[in-house]
Order: C-alpha cells, then structure tokens, then sequence
C-alpha cells in the first residue's frame, strides 16, 4: 500500500466510522443535504456523456489510454467520500477497500477498474475534467456547448469553492462536529482555502463559525 492509498484508506474508514455512528434519522438528514449537488452531478453527466461521451470512449478507452485516470494521485476530498459512501452500496464500498488495501503498480489511478471508475460517484476533480484535444474537436464544432460547460464549472463552485456557505464545507462541518478529524478536510486544512473563507468572511458572505 502506497501513501496516496493509505490517506485515501483512512479517509474512507474515518467517513464509514462516524456514518455507522449516526442515527438512521442523522444518516437520512445528511443525505438529504446532497439532493441539489446529486442534481447538478446528474445534469453534467448527462452533458459529458451527450457531448464528449462517443469521444472519450473512442480516444481514450478503447485503447486504453484513459488518459484522465492514469495519475496515480488524484485528488479526493473528504465531502467526495463523505457523498460516495453515503450513496453507494455494500458491495460498491467493499471493492473500494479492495483496491486501497492491495499493492500498487502507481501506473494509473487505483480506482481505474477493468469496468471504469469504482466510485459510485466519482471525485468532483474527475468528473470536471476534459483535455485540451476534446474540448478543442468538441467546441470548435459547439460552440454552445463550450457556454454550456462554463455554466457548469461555474456552478461546481457553488458546492465546493467556500467563498459562501457550500456543501463540501458544510459535511466537513458535520463529521467535524462529532469529532472526526482528516487530512482530506481541505477545506478546513488548505492554507488557500482557508484564506478564501476569510476573505468571504470579511465581506461577510461567510459567517465567523466557518
Ligand atoms: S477516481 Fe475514478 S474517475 Fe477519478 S481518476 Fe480515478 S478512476 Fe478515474
């Protein structure tokens, strides 16, 4: 087991830990918060696979490539596994524990399975990622589409960039709350993160608790 494995590893045991903690009530609220975030996922999705997904399958999965999954360290953060645990079943988390807990070549991604990504949801940084050579064939024909793709960066920020109260913030909160702790808190951790809270806080668009 590599480092990136192991951090990944005590991230997911931390979420599934104070998960199994709550009550099913407790559990259910929690879900409840991600229904606008599960909309938008749902809604870029449909984009991706709609626009680039005869592409991306052409160019990069057939032939193995995978281009966006071949670094062994992607970033995760811990709302990412909060989100993915909270919405995957047993069987999905076991295969997720499987891959953390066995040797890594470090040649791609160790969630990359034969069948794809093992992430029911998968890390918000994968999801909004397209290389350059695909959104070149692909806005330069659609040019709508590029517009189409801005809204929807734009509004991952509303989930995850903390100049205002966001969801990636708020479940860290949450998990922060009944004492759990981890390195993958960026938004509780990150120097620049931080700084972006402060900021928002003395423009007030952040009250003094976050
Ligand atoms: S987590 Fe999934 S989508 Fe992201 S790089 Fe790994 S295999 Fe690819």
């Amino acid at each position: 087991m590599n480092d990136y494995q192991e951090e990944q590893l005590n991230g997911l045991n931390a979420v599934l830990t104070y998960l199994n903690a709550m009550s099913d009530d407790q559990r259910e609220n929690l879900r409840a918060t991600l229904a606008d975030y599960l909309d938008f996922r749902r809604r870029t999705g449909r984009f991706l696979s709609q626009y680039f997904g005869h592409l991306c399958n052409m160019k990069c999965y057939r032939n193995r490539l995978s281009a966006c999954c071949s670094k062994d360290g992607i970033i995760t953060f811990f709302a990412d596994i909060a989100i993915n645990a909270l919405i995957s079943e047993e069987r999905e988390l076991s295969s997720l524990f499987r891959v953390l807990e066995a040797p890594s070549n470090g040649f791609k991604c160790v969630y990359l399975s034969e069948s794809g990504c093992l992430w029911r949801l998968k890390p918000i940084v994968c999801e909004m990622f397209l290389c350059d050579a695909a959104m070149r064939e692909v806005f330069l024909r659609k040019p709508a589409c590029e517009n189409a793709w801005h809204r929807l960066l734009e509004e991952k920020k509303s989930f995850t960039w903390p100049d205002r109260p966001v969801l990636f913030d708020t479940l860290e909160q949450a998990f922060m709350d009944l004492g759990c702790d981890s390195p993958l808190m960026y938004l509780h951790k990150s120097p620049g993160l931080l700084m972006v809270k402060k900021k928002a806080r003395e423009k007030g668009n952040l009250n003094h608790e976050r």
